[in-house]
């Protein structure tokens, strides 16, 4: 009687087991129809081990306008996003490009060894006018906290089905400090880490080994070089020049916040050799 009963659930198991398999095997498999023919696509039988995704990036903007008008821009206009998170709290987030194709929100763009951002990152506009210019200073307007929030729960579910590294959450400014100041330095960038664990950020210890590291006879050749091995797009000219001055901004609104001025100084070296350190080894 003990024997059967094990011998019935064996086979329960093994049906179980077969029904499984014949199910996976369908969703695998397809068939192409067109009016040239049919063909049978076999996605089970073999699958490469060389793959990865194609989003690598998330790049996050500020849209410079109210609602309406950034709706408006990134619906039916020649810019898009993948994402847009509205300034109104009970609104969803809006899904306004499939993360499989290219939305246009990146432009002429670097980091690293990868160019033109669109092809491979995944866009998020956030509804902030950006700055208003007073005696001669950029003011930007603030991110509310759920705003913020709504922000890192996407990013969170992004970054964990796209496998996306820290290094590669950037603003539209890292990637075009030519020409971009989003999502400008009024973003918490490093909240988002400490909170969330999302992104880059240094650690005190090390940015403290390099506290005199500036002052110790480092040339405009040895920022550009820190600037480019960390990932921006910068020419190696030897000299302190417009450009520069631009990548250091905008290395400046990511990691040191309180100064975006474009001058490099003993706090802003420290934090770029430490992120080095850390991220680019
Ligand atoms: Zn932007």
């Amino acid at each position: 009687m003990k024997a059967a009963l094990k011998r019935a659930i064996l086979l329960l198991n093994i049906l179980l087991i077969l029904a499984g398999c014949t199910s996976v095997t369908e969703k695998g498999n397809r068939v192409i129809n067109t009016k040239m023919g049919s063909e049978r696509v076999d996605g089970i039988t073999y699958t490469s081990k060389g793959q990865n995704f194609r989003q690598r990036f998330i790049i996050l903007h500020y849209t410079v306008s109210d609602r309406e008008r950034s709706i408006d821009l990134l619906a039916n206009k020649d810019v898009s996003s993948h994402y847009l998170i509205t300034d109104r709290e009970n609104e969803p987030i809006y899904y306004l490009v499939d993360e499989n194709k290219r939305a246009w929100h990146a432009g002429i763009s670097s980091w690293g060894s990868f160019s033109n951002l669109n092809d491979n990152s995944i866009g998020i506009e956030i509804v902030n006018k950006g700055f208003v210019m007073k005696d001669g200073k950029m003011n930007f307007y603030q991110f509310p906290s759920w705003q913020i929030h709504k922000t890192a729960v996407l990013l969170l579910d992004l970054i964990k089905r796209y496998e996306i590294e820290p290094q590669n959450i950037l603003g539209h400014s890292d990637i075009a400090p030519q020409r971009k100041q989003d999502p400008g330095p009024l973003f918490p960038w490093k909240e988002l880490y400490r909170d969330y664990g999302i992104g880059m950020w240094y650690d005190d210890t090390v940015k403290e080994k390099y506290k005199n590291a500036f002052s110790e006879g480092v040339t405009p050749e040895d920022v550009q070089k820190e600037l480019k091995k960390f990932g921006y797009g910068i020419v190696v000219t030897k000299e302190y020049d417009e450009q520069t001055k631009n990548v250091i901004t905008a290395f400046q609104f990511h990691f040191i916040q309180y100064k975006y001025d474009g001058v490099m100084d003993a706090e802003t070296y420290a934090v770029l050799k430490a992120l080095n350190e850390k991220y680019k080894k």
